[in-house]
């Protein structure tokens, strides 16, 4: 640290991302990318023409893409936030929503931005436990009069709320934004974007970074009523109106012109998912449901961090997180079939290794 950093600052715990070596290759089952390449709209989006053009600012409206999104969900451009990832829309809503008196409220066990989103901006905010069996109880969220911010399906965990489940909150919430971060939601889950006519104020956030294979394109978009969007808009213009690039505009509108190809990977993934939780169950593992693309996982035993360490040992990444409720899980992202076949055939070997060590 300088001596130059502001002191608000200086007590900051930055987000660490999932890591990403560069050692040797690896099967990276550690930070829920797809395993399958974009459509090939998207390949063949951005033509030599688009590249001249990177001379000249992008449309800060991305006025395109917001029809785009727009009529996916049947809604107007007008209802429609884009940002560079979804991490980006969830900085400016916790910057456009909470602070000033007004705390934030999240789940305990849930992405680990949202606190450091809330110490970036002097928020103060509650976490709130989850169920003993890592679901979400709705109830806990009743009356609260803060911000809230629930991922569904929550992450690490994969376990997702239905739709009635968000609008029981909401009913219960009517002069607070409700957030809900539906970054895995094309897995299987149940979006609440019908909810935004009933309810003005609500904030659904979305990404192309997982369903839409596009983690490296940096697209996000948030979906609500138009003067939530508004609000948003003026912090985007108050930061950096040319928060999304030509090349990404131009490959996010061909990705949603693709919408189909993705719907197709994501029933893969959703398939493959289900067979590998399916293989570790019969091998004696703790899998929670889940309506994401990764498992969230333990063995009776054998360390989450053991399990990490023997897997990176073999080539094989995945998430293992040292907060001592879920120390000793593993979230492991499904990728294709040859990886996941592979990612099963090692942990077997590490399964009878360490339990004939503790045995013998
Ligand atoms: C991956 C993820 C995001 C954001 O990803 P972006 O790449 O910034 O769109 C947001 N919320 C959750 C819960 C995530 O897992």
């Amino acid at each position: 640290m300088s001596r130059f950093l502001s002191a608000k600052y200086q007590k900051l715990e930055a987000y660490t991302p999932g890591e990403q070596p560069k050692d040797r290759a690896y099967i990276k089952l550690n930070t829920n990318e797809s395993p399958y390449a974009p459509s090939p709209e998207v390949l063949s989006a951005v033509s030599r023409e688009t590249m001249e053009k990177l001379r000249l600012y992008p449309d800060p409206e991305g006025q395109r893409l917001r029809r785009d999104l727009g009529k996916l969900y049947g809604l107007t451009p007008e209802h429609v936030f884009l940002s560079n990832g979804s991490d980006d829309s969830l900085n400016f809503a916790f910057m456009a929503f909470a602070g000033d008196g007004r705390r934030a409220m999240f789940p305990e066990i849930s992405y680990s931005f949202y606190p450091v989103y809330a110490n970036l901006h002097g928020i103060d905010y509650d976490m709130v436990p989850l169920k003993n069996d890592f679901s979400i109880d709705p109830a806990d969220y009743f009356h609260k009069g803060a911000f809230l911010v629930i991922a569904n399906p929550n992450a690490p965990t994969g376990m997702a709320l239905s739709r009635e489940e968000i609008r029981s909150i909401l009913e219960t919430n009517p002069y607070q934004v409700v957030l809900i971060d539906e970054a895995y939601v094309d897995f299987g889950g149940e979006s609440s974007y019908p909810l935004i006519h009933d309810y003005p104020n609500l904030l659904v956030v979305m990404t192309f970074s997982k369903s839409r294979s596009l983690a490296g394109a940096r697209l996000g978009f948030a979906l609500g009523n138009p003067e939530l969007i508004e609000d948003l808009e003026r912090l985007r213009y108050s930061t950096n109106p040319y928060n999304i690039n030509r090349l990404t505009l131009a490959i996010g509108e061909a990705a949603v012109a693709s919408n189909a190809y993705f719907a197709e990977n994501c029933k893969r993934i959703m398939e493959n998912r289900e067979r590998v939780r399916a293989s570790l169950l019969d091998i004696g593992f703790e899998v929670l449901p889940s309506q994401a693309n990764f498992l969230f996982l333990k063995k009776e035993a054998i360390a989450g961090e053991t399990l990490y360490r023997r897997l990176k040992e073999c080539g094989i990444l995945v998430r293992h997180f040292s907060k001592k409720l879920i120390a000793d899980y593993i979230r492991v992202t499904i990728g294709t079939r040859e990886e996941m076949d592979a990612f099963l055939k090692e942990i077997k070997t590490i399964v009878s290794e360490e339990v004939s060590y503790e045995t013998g």
